[in-house]
């Protein structure tokens, strides 16, 4: 038998599956007529990424699936499934040579609620066999479909009777789907209110989640109180800039004191003096940095508030790479003079964008990236100190979204930035037929919500041929600006 291992006082994986996968085996394991255990190799990139003061919780993205072949079942029955370890071989090898963990999936069609002790030596048979091969350092994730619900451990070589249950198994379809451990969530009551609207599950879910929140200033700093608020466990602040006084009439959490100093700490400490029992960290940097590329890595959920067009470019990868829902918000708009010289809007506008790693148009497909911004932004980085009016013709040119900063249209669309994460959890938006889920915008003129059309480019690297999809690195993301990161497997 096992030895539960003490929760909280230790590295609590979560386990990702890319909605895909999730329906592979889902539909493998139901389609059974014998009614008999079936079971599939399922492989996973481990990303062991330590994040400031938060908790140490290793993902494991899965990146391959195997159901089982019938000459590799020796015997099953409906609780019960044996195996020959000689044809996972192969897989085996592959995790050796791809840096990858091996995991072992199966179901309980009788709806057994927890691992068994049948379970336990399937474990431990194979946990022995990739040692063997592999050496004692390797991992081994199981993971069990049961009564409608996925639930996963891993053991390590090194000790291989110590069980410790993932905090929780994520899949990245809409809905996204968040099984969690089964320890009870933090009851507080902090958290009523919003329990009424969506049940206190969803509040836990929140709560077993890591977020990140790049860029902190009028969308960004909404959103992460909102966000901290609502009781997500963890989160990350990305921000390199300093507050500016020009800044005060929309950056929460921030006082007149605080110009100078760096956007996210001031954020961070004040999130932390709500005390509302999640953690956050804050990274003095930008989101393209290997430490930032890093603390996206390690998150569940994206949330890009930046203007920053090489920030969400990095963002519009990552959402691939690392398997993470990825919600975007940004503002647009224009003033104009009137006939007497004075300001009006003529338009303004605010964006929310949704991109699941197998859903969603990514932001190049939603007009919201080119290349050319990219290449502008880059410039600017270059020569900081370009003129206001270089600036401002850099964005009246075609350019990228930018806006006069208004706290209540920044603020706005900070809520529906955060609602959108509420939906994907728990849905209630019901859409009306011209509006997409993936793409919307608020016209706080016009008083309209609207949604372009989708441009279903098959061809897009990002959500058309996919091929950044959990994509293997050598370097971070493959770019070889980024570096290697240290993995230990
Ligand atoms: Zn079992
Ligand atoms: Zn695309």
């Amino acid at each position: 038998m096992g030895i539960e291992v003490p929760r909280r006082s230790m590295n609590q994986p979560r386990i990702t599956l890319l909605a895909s996968q999730d329906k592979i085996l889902r539909e493998y394991f139901n389609s059974q007529a014998d009614g008999h255990e079936r079971a599939a190799v399922v492989l996973f990139k481990r990303l062991n990424i330590t994040v400031g003061s938060l908790p140490v919780s290793d993902r494991y993205i899965a990146v391959a699936v195997q159901p089982f072949k019938n000459e590799w079942v020796t015997g099953s029955s409906p609780s019960h499934i044996a195996f020959d370890t000689q044809p996972l071989r192969e897989y085996f090898r592959r995790c050796e040579e791809d840096s990858l963990v091996f995991g072992f999936a199966h179901n309980h069609p009788t709806g057994f609620p927890d691992f068994s002790e049948t379970d336990d030596a399937n474990e431990l048979t194979l946990l022995e066999a990739i040692s063997n091969r592999n050496g004692r350092g390797i991992s081994l994730v199981g993971l069990l479909w049961t009564d409608g619900l996925w639930k996963a451990r891993v053991r390590s070589g090194l000790a291989p009777n110590a069980i410790v249950s993932a905090r929780h198994v994520l899949v990245t379809d809409r809905p996204m789907r968040v099984y969690r451990d089964n320890v009870a969530g933090r009851q507080d009551e902090a958290y009523a209110r919003q329990a009424a609207a969506f049940g206190m599950p969803f509040v836990h879910t929140l709560q077993s989640l890591r977020v990140a929140v790049i860029g902190v200033g009028g969308t960004g700093s909404p959103t992460a109180t909102l966000l901290a608020r609502s009781g997500i466990g963890e989160l990350i602040l990305i921000d390199p800039d300093n507050l500016e006084e020009s800044n005060l009439n929309r950056v929460r959490g921030a006082a007149r004191r605080d110009v100078g100093k760096n956007k996210a700490e001031i954020l961070g400490d004040y999130i932390s003096s709500l005390e509302l029992g999640g953690s956050v960290t804050t990274l003095n940097s930008h989101v393209d940095s290997p430490e930032g590329v890093d603390a996206l890595a390690s998150c569940d959920v994206i949330f890009g508030c930046t203007d920053d067009q090489i920030g969400r470019e990095i963002l519009n990868t990552t959402t691939y790479a690392y398997a993470q829902p990825y919600i975007d918000v940004g503002l647009g708009g224009q003033v104009a003079q009137d006939a007497n010289g004075r300001p009006y809007l003529r338009y303004h506008h605010g964006r929310v964008s949704t991109i699941l790693p197998e859903a969603g148009e990514c932001l190049f497909c939603q007009g919201v990236l080119t290349e050319q911004w990219i290449r502008r932004d880059y410039a600017l980085r270059e020569t900081p100190n370009m003129g206001d009016a270089q600036a401002r013709e850099r964005y009246l040119d075609g350019g990228a979204e930018q806006a006069p900063g208004v706290g209540p249209f920044t603020s706005a669309i900070a809520d529906f930035g955060v609602a959108t994460l509420f939906d994907l959890v728990a849905p209630f938006r019901k859409f009306p037929g011209e509006l997409r889920w993936d793409a919307f915008t608020f016209d706080f003129v016009q008083m309209a919500l609207q949604s372009s059309r989708e441009r279903n480019d098959a061809n897009c690297p990002y959500c058309g041929s996919r091929q950044f999809l959990v994509m293997q690195e050598k370097q971070r993301l493959n770019r070889p600006s980024l570096g290697i990161r240290d993995v230990t497997v």
